[in-house]
């Protein structure tokens, strides 16, 4: 079974996922830890973002690899230093490469082949896995996303302000929507959960309510003997 979880950046998708995931016993794919590493290792040998044919090159002959919660590249654990600010605000260049889009979707195919997923991202209902048997698509208000965002990155001391948070997370939300290939939308048959006011705990509750009702609903179809 496959269950997609899309939405904007700080609607609280990885958390989301991540416990969902323990909680029903689901591998869990956090697939802008993927666009991440590629940015990393770009910025790593020093690679323009202007050399488009460099990147493609370049991120095709990458190992990624997603274990239990961290990201590995070419062997190396990456789960850290992928968060860095300075990936953050240029991996748009590669969510922007439709050829590395469509290698990294090839990717996520391999890395749930056999397994029942939870995999989170921006098209994974739309594009990845437009067969899923569960697809959410969770928003927050924007000023509540960036609070999160703006909470996290203080915890981290990161010297950040609030507006520059929700400025950053305003111009990658309107470049995520505007992407010819890939763009964030929600899948026509997604569910739309808003996340505003509510707790971790709630939303995964939420989630696992609705996943569990849809695995009832496959196993009285037969779908999932
Ligand atoms: O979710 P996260 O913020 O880690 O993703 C990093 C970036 O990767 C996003 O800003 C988005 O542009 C891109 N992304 C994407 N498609 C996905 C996952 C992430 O374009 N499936």
């Amino acid at each position: 079974m496959i269950v997609t979880i899309d939405g904007p950046a700080g609607a609280g998708k990885s958390s989301v996922a991540k416990l969902l995931a323990e909680r029903i016993g689901f591998r869990f794919l956090d697939t802008g830890a993927m666009y991440r590493a590629v940015a990393w290792a770009v910025i790593e040998q020093g690679i323009s973002w202007e050399a488009t044919n460099q990147l493609e090159t370049l991120a095709k002959g990458l190992h990624i690899d997603l274990r239990g919660n961290r990201t590995f590249l070419n062997g190396d654990d990456v789960s850290e230093v992928i968060r860095h600010s300075d990936v953050t605000t240029s991996v748009k260049h590669i969510a922007d490469h439709a050829e590395i889009r469509s290698h990294l979707i090839v990717l996520q195919r391999k890395l749930a082949e056999g397994s029942d997923i939870v995999t989170e991202g921006r098209d994974q209902g739309t594009l990845a896995f437009p067969h899923a048997e569960c697809k959410i698509f969770l928003t927050a208000s924007m000023e509540e996303r960036a609070r999160r965002r703006w909470d996290q990155l203080s915890e981290k001391g990161e010297k950040v302000s609030f507006e520059q948070v929700l400025r950053q997370q305003n111009a990658r939300d309107e470049r995520d929507r505007a992407r010819d290939f890939g763009r964030l939308e929600a899948a026509v048959d997604a569910i739309h959960i808003s996340t505003d006011g509510m707790q971790l705990d709630e939303v995964v509750d939420t989630l696992e309510k609705l996943v569990r009702e849809q695995m009832t609903n496959l196993s009285q179809d037969g779908r999932m003997d």
